[in-house]
C-alpha cells in the first residue's frame, strides 16, 4: 500500500536528518527532507501511534524528538479543538461574512488564481492547486503574507487551503491560520521575512514586495475559548448484533475497534456531498474515498449518505453501530444525520476514543509547551502496547 511504502522509505530519515533539514522548502521535486505522510495521517490510514512506533524501532527518542514533536502537533490541534468546538462554529460564521464582503475583492481573486504578481505567492498558489500539498514553512509564509501584508481575511485563506490540501484538516488548518494571525496566543503572530524565505527556499523564490513588519489587527467575533470537557464515550456495548462503521476521520478504527466485541458487519461512510458543501476539490474527495477503499476489505460496502448506511444497518438487523468518535468538523454533521436515521430504526450508536487521544487530548487545554509534557508518558504507553 502506498502509505506504508512511504512510511518505510522515510523511516531512516526521521532522526537527526529530519531535525536538521525539515525547514527547507526545496520545491515540489525535492521533498526527501520531510515525510509527506500528512494526507494519510489526516485519515489515520497511518495513525500517529503507528508512525511513532515504527520510528522508535529505528531511532532513539532523543534523535527522533523533532519528528515526534511534529506528529504530536497534530494531536495537539485535534485535542485543542475538541476542547473548544465553538472555535469552528465561530469560524464558519465569520467566514460567511468575509465571503460576502470579499465576493468582488480583486486582490483576493488574483491571489487564489495565482495572478497576484507576487512571484513567491503565485508559485505557492499554483503548487497548492496542482499538487494538493505545501511545505510547512511555505504554509506559514503564505498565511503570514496573506494576513499581515495583504490584509486579506484569514478565514478566506483557511478556506482556500482546506479546499485544496490533500491533508486538509479542520483542526490543523483552522488553528494554524489562527496561530499565524495572532489569535491563538494573543499578541503573538507570525511575520514572514524575506531573508528567511530566501534562505529556506535556497534562493528559489522571490518576494517582490515589502513585507509587513507589524502584525495586522485581526478582528474576530470569536467567543472566549476556555477549554470545555470531553465527552466520555464510556457507554457499554449492548448485547446483540453489532456492526462497525468506519469514517474518514479514523480509518485505523478498523484495527483498534475490531477487538472490542464480536462484529457481524463492517461498512464505511464517506459523504462527498458534505465535502462539496464546503467547496472541497473533487481530487481531495477522490483521494479520501480511495484511501477508505484501500483500508477496508473488498466485501465491505462504502456508503455515500447517512440514510443509505442506516438502511444497510437495518437490513443487517443490527442492534448497535460501533464507531470511532468523530472530531469537530465536516464529518460531524454527517454523523449527526446518521444518528437520527439510525435512531428512527431503533439502532444505537456507540462511540469510542482511542487511548492515544484519551491520554493526550486533555493536555491540550493550554499551549503546546504544556502539552509536550504529556508526550513521554504517551510514548511509554505505546511501547507497552
Ligand atoms: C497555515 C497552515 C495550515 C496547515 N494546514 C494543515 C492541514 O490542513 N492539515 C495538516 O495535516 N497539517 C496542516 N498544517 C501543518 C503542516 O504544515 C503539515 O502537517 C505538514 O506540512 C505536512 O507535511 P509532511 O507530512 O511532510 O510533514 P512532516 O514535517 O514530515 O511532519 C510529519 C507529520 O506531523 C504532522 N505535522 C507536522 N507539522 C505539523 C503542524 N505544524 N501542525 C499539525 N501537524 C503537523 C503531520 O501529520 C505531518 O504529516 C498547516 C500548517 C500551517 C502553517
Amino acid at each position: 500500500m502506498a502509505a506504508h511504502k512511504a512510511l518505510l522509505a522515510f523511516l531512516p530519515r526521521a532522526g537527526g536528518e529530519y531535525a536538521r533539514t525539515r525547514n527547507y522548502d526545496y520545491g515540489s521535486m525535492q521533498r526527501e527532507n520531510v515525510s509527506m505522510l500528512s494526507p494519510w495521517i489526516r485519515l489515520r490510514l497511518l495513525s500517529e501511534w503507528q508512525i511513532l512506533n515504527a520510528v522508535l524501532q529505528v531511532h532513539s527518542r532523543s534523535s527522533a524528538s523533532k519528528f515526534i514533536d511534529e506528529v504530536c502537533w497534530r494531536t495537539y490541534w485535534k485535542g485543542w479543538l475538541e476542547l473548544r468546538p465553538s472555535v469552528w462554529e465561530d469560524y464558519l460564521v465569520e467566514l460567511a461574512k468575509d465571503r460576502e464582503r470579499c465576493e468582488k475583492n480583486i486582490g483576493y481573486m488574483q491571489m487564489i488564481e495565482a495572478r497576484s504578481g507576487i512571484a513567491a505567492m503565485d508559485a505557492w498558489t499554483s503548487e497548492l492547486i496542482e499538487t494538493g500539498y505545501l511545505h510547512n514553512h511555505a504554509r506559514m509564509w503564505y498565511a503570514s503574507i496573506w494576513i499581515h501584508t495583504l490584509k486579506l481575511p484569514w478565514t478566506l485563506g483557511a478556506e482556500f487551503f482546506l479546499r485544496h490540501l490533500l491533508d486538509g484538516d479542520v483542526a490543523s488548518n483552522t488553528l494554524s491560520w489562527r496561530w499565524v494571525a495572532g489569535l491563538h496566543t494573543l499578541g503573538k503572530s507570525y511575520l514572514a521575512q524575506k531573508s528567511n524565505i530566501c534562505k529556506f527556499t535556497a534562493g528559489r523564490l522571490e518576494v517582490n514586495i515589502p513585507l509587513a513588519t507589524e502584525s495586522a489587527l485581526v478582528e474576530t467575533g470569536q467567543r472566549i475559548t476556555e477549554p470545555g470537557k470531553l465527552p466520555s464515550h464510556d457507554e457499554s456495548i449492548p448485547n446483540g448484533r453489532i456492526g462497525l462503521l468506519i469514517h474518514e476521520e479514523d480509518l485505523s478504527a478498523v484495527d483498534w475497534l475490531s477487538d472490542s466485541c464480536e462484529l457481524v458487519a463492517v461498512a464505511g461512510l464517506l459523504s462527498p456531498a458534505a465535502y462539496r458543501k464546503y467547496g472541497i476539490e473533487e481530487s481531495v474527495i477522490k483521494f479520501r474515498s480511495d484511501c477508505m477503499r484501500s483500508g477496508l476489505t473488498e466485501k465491505a460496502e462504502i456508503f455515500s449518505c447517512p440514510n443509505k448506511f442506516a438502511e444497510w444497518a437495518y437490513i443487517q438487523n443490527l442492534d448497535a453501530v460501533l464507531m470511532a468518535e468523530v472530531p469537530v468538523g465536516i464529518c460531524k454533521d454527517v454523523i449527526l444525520d446518521l444518528e437520527s436515521s439510525l435512531a428512527a430504526r431503533g439502532i444505537k450508536i456507540i462511540k469510542r476514543r482511542h487511548w492515544w487521544d484519551t491520554h493526550l487530548y486533555p493536555a491540550a487545554g493550554a499551549g503546546f509547551f504544556n502539552f509536550k509534557k504529556s508526550i513521554p508518558s504517551a510514548l511509554e504507553k505505546l511501547m507497552q502496547t
